[in-house]
């Protein structure tokens, strides 16, 4: 798939908790092209930018405006730039990069845990003919802005949160197996912390769905050359940046 090297316009950004922010950006060739689970890398134009561009997990897209939505946490420099950047600011855009989800089947469960909800959103939004359901694991209540995120692209919404000020008290692994045993999925998507997406792959693996993970690992160019994003997989050692981020859960081993 063709990969664009562009400079985005950002024609917006709000935050949506003291840390999370979700910008939009101005880029036709990548919100005509890119697929849910693919990813950008990001480099800001200030002269004090880290070396590296970052990845972002594409959170949406307006086809026809041309723009797509990146849902970040502000942890370190670029990100720290990122929240400075105004209406009408340019910033550089490597993309659309990756292998996103499959979307075949009919009947999606989507997991997700913090920032890692960003790509089950743009996933929710463009999954043509299936029915959807969301189950979002938060810390807090503060952070279930999530659910109105996801409430007009999903038929259902369940929340957890760590510490019971909003929805069912524990993990999204609290609900998963009554759940499951309803028996109406025929396809788990995961997405957020690596031992969260263990517990749900421990969890869906015995029932035989299907199950897709999306990994998050540093990465140093994004493109399969530099090596530092490889993990296990079955008989081969896969790049999370251009086998994945999106795997299959039997797929890979470790990670
Ligand atoms: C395929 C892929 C998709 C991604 N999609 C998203 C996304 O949609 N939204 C998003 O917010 N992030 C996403 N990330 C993570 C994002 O790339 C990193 O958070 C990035 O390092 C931030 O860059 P920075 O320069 O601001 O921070 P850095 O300078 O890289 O990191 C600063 C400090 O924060 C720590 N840190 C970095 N990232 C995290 C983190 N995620 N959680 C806790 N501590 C951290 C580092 O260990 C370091 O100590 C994705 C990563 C990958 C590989």
């Amino acid at each position: 798939m063709t990969k664009y090297l562009v400079d985005g316009t950002i024609l917006g950004q709000r935050s949506l908790s003291p840390d999370i922010r979700v910008m939009e950006i101005k880029a036709p060739e990548i919100a005509k092209t890119a697929e849910p689970g693919q990813f950008v890398t990001i480099k800001t134009n200030h002269l004090s930018v880290p070396l590296l561009r970052r990845p972002f997990g594409v959170a949406g897209v307006d086809r026809e405006k041309g723009s797509f939505l990146l849902i970040y946490r502000v942890v370190g420099e670029t990100t720290h730039l990122m929240e400075t950047l105004k209406e009408g600011d340019s910033i550089s855009i490597l993309g659309p990069l990756g292998h996103g989800f499959d979307r075949t089947h009919k009947n999606a469960l989507l997991i997700g845990g913090g920032v890692g909800l960003a790509p089950l959103h743009f996933l929710a939004a463009d999954y043509p003919g299936a029915q959807v359901d969301v189950l979002i694991g938060a810390r807090t209540a503060k952070e279930l802005f999530w659910t109105e995120l996801f409430r007009d692209k999903t038929r259902r919404q369940i929340e957890t949160t760590d510490d019971g000020t909003w929805g069912i008290k524990g993990m999204v692994t609290t609900p998963l197996p009554e759940l499951l045993k309803e028996g109406q999925y025929d396809c788990v998507y995961v997405c957020g912390p690596s031992p969260m997406m263990r517990a749900v792959v421990d969890i869906v693996r015995p029932t035989g769905i299907p199950c897709q993970i999306s990994l998050e690992k540093y990465m140093g160019c994004g493109l399969g050359a530099c090596l530092s994003c490889t993990c296990s997989g079955i008989g081969r050692r896969v790049k999370v940046c251009k086998d994945g981020p999106v795997f299959w859960a039997g797929e890979v081993t470790a990670w």
